[in-house]
């Protein structure tokens, strides 16, 4: 049997880059050689143990790589060599929830979440993509890695956040957290047509970023209170939609707060223990107002969508992606990620080493130092 890189979880706070036997497809579905993955907020909510996988899964759910081979009944869509992304989410297509069109829900609730998950990530040399057909998007020609790194993942789910709102041309909009989600979500309120929006986030630089986003005012919540801010901002009513994009009760309390009667809380955060509603903030549960949750959209026509928007340069987003880490130094990308060390917003990973050699990568460690 042939063997590949990979990093693999062994408990907590345990990763190990190890050679583990290479992945074959079985019918309908395919085999990529990953050429650029990347680090996420989950991913590090596993290696603490906030969030239980089997230990020996490859973690990672940000594939973006070339055909290398297929299972069989894929040939007339697909050939090896192709450039393919595949989203987080991977789902099946024909199950219930599918056919209900909740694609994320796949199988049931977060089911859609395989990659590092529940099966084998893209933290490696190759990785197994299930449901082929449902799920290897090609990449357009003259796109790069970089340019399509963000999509997976960042870019689906918090573009989502915004459209899960509905949001309507002329809303006011704010987004609590600027993080690689919030950053995302603030761009899809742009492009869904908001007028006034808001970034909160206690960094500056990720204050700086969300307006190269698109938001049209930020806010330090640590030194002014956020909610009389934005309710000063809108005639005292509160903003149409707020995107709650941290995943704790803090921000979701005063997403929840801002929120005008009528209005839209939108959640894209991770949250653990128990989330309160006090009864004033949710006006006893009289206010029209709706609160919503989103799993990252998945599947190839997802993606394809995203790719047409970076393809005609409506996004951007490799301003997200600030360091670069041949596979080998995992470990070390995520002490940084992890840590948030060096103004690190998003890391590419890259399992054949850093394009253009050593030397991003020896500027990433003196930036760590
Ligand atoms: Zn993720
Ligand atoms: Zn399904």
């Amino acid at each position: 049997m042939q063997k590949m890189k990979a990093v693999v979880f062994h408990g907590v706070n345990d990763l190990r880059v190890e050679a583990v036997p290479r992945p074959r497809p079985r019918a309908g579905e395919a085999v990529i050689q990953i050429t650029a993955t990347t680090i996420c907020g989950t991913d590090v909510h596993i290696v603490k143990g906030e969030y239980p996988v089997k230990p020996g899964l490859i973690l990672g759910h940000e594939p973006v790589g070339i055909i290398h081979e297929l299972g069989s009944g894929l040939d007339e869509d697909y050939e090896v060599g192709q450039r393919v992304i595949v989203g987080a989410i991977t789902p099946c297509g024909q199950c219930f929830y599918c056919l209900n069109g909740v694609h994320s829900q796949c199988h049931g609730p977060l089911g859609g979440w395989r990659f590092g998950n529940t099966i084998n990530g893209a933290w490696a040399e190759y990785l197994l993509v299930p449901d082929a057909r449902a799920n290897l998007a090609p990449i357009p020609d003259g796109l790069t890695d970089e340019q399509v790194l963000m999509l997976p993942d960042i870019a689906s789910t918090g573009i989502s956040g915004a459209e899960s709102a509905g949001i309507k041309v002329g809303d006011a909009v704010a987004v609590f957290a600027q993080g690689p989600i919030g950053l995302c979500a603030t761009l899809g309120a742009r492009l869904r047509g908001a007028s006034l929006i808001v970034g909160v986030d206690p960094t500056a630089e990720r204050r700086e970023m969300s307006k190269r986003f698109g938001a049209s005012v930020t806010i330090n919540p640590t030194a002014c209170d956020v909610v009389a801010e934005l309710k000063h901002l809108t005639d005292g009513r509160g903003v149409d939609v707020a995107i709650e994009a941290l995943g704790r009760q803090e921000t979701f309390e005063a997403a929840l707060r801002s929120i005008r009667a009528g209005g839209v809380l939108s959640s894209l955060g991770v949250y653990s223990g128990k989330l309160v509603a006090p009864y004033e903030a949710i006006y006893a549960g009289l206010a029209d107002q709706r609160i919503l949750t989103t799993l990252c959209p998945g599947g190839k026509e997802r993606m394809r969508r995203l790719m047409a928007m970076v393809a005609t340069e409506r996004v951007d987003l490799t301003p997200l992606v600030t360091h670069s880490f041949a596979l080998d130094d995992l470990v070390e990308a995520y002490d940084l990620f992890s840590h948030q060390r060096g103004g690190v917003m998003k890391v590419a990973l890259y399992p054949h080493g850093v394009p253009g050699g050593e030397r991003r990568h020896e500027e990433v460690v003196s930036a760590i130092l």
